[in-house]
């Protein structure tokens, strides 16, 4: 299991990171395609889910990594009513839940946003609007940031943190004070392992 935790400081950070950032001057770089379901059992807000997967598809196409948003059922509904769910889940077909506070019993810690197993993202969607709400940012900033990191650990598999970029465990009040956008990216030999494993499923289903 993977965790993340946030603080104040990682929202303030994402904050920064909104405010100017943009992919401009990047261009021929591999890209690869997925498909994210999302099942919003938790009841988040749709407006707040849509611009959340926006700042998570900034940081995902950063990394060549293009996602396609689909809604998915929840308990009680039915997947023949959500034509674009993914029929079946894998690292190119994630399922991110949005989930309620303290429905796992393995560790699942008030402090902790999300976790990653599989082909799942949970994410605890009460306890990162309450968060984001007492840092005073969007709560579909610091959202999207989450997702953007649990979807790195399924995409990157086993031990999946670095000391810089996304996948960073935590973020620090120095980190944030230093303020680089890098703090919100894939490093570059993440971005080469996403797509030589994306790339894998690619060339398999091909043949
Ligand atoms: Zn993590």
């Amino acid at each position: 299991m993977k965790s993340l935790k946030l603080n104040t400081a990682v929202l303030l950070m994402i904050a920064t990171f909104f405010g100017g950032e943009t992919l401009e001057g990047k261009s021929k770089k591999q890209t690869d395609s997925i498909v994210v379901g999302i099942s919003n059992i938790a009841g988040a807000p749709e407006g707040i889910l849509e611009q959340a997967e926006k700042v998570a598809a900034t940081v995902l196409e950063d990394a060549g990594i293009i996602p396609t948003w689909a809604p998915c059922p929840k308990p009680g509904e039915k997947l023949a009513d959500f034509p674009s769910c993914p029929k079946s889940f894998g690292i190119n077909r994630i399922l991110v839940k949005m989930g309620h506070p303290f429905e796992r019993k393995d560790g699942l810690k008030e402090s902790n946003f999300g976790l990653a197993m599989g082909s799942q993202v949970i994410i605890i969607f009460a306890q990162v609007d309450q968060a984001a709400r007492q840092a005073q940012i969007h709560t579909a900033s610091a959202l999207g940031m989450i997702m953007a990191h649990e979807i790195g650990h399924i995409l990157l598999g086993e031990n999946s943190h670095s000391k810089t970029g996304i996948m960073r465990p935590q973020w620090s009040p120095k980190e944030f004070v230093q303020g680089s956008p890098a703090y919100c990216q894939f490093t570059s030999a993440q971005t080469g392992k996403i797509h030589m494993e994306l790339q894998k499923l690619v060339k398999g289903i091909e043949e």
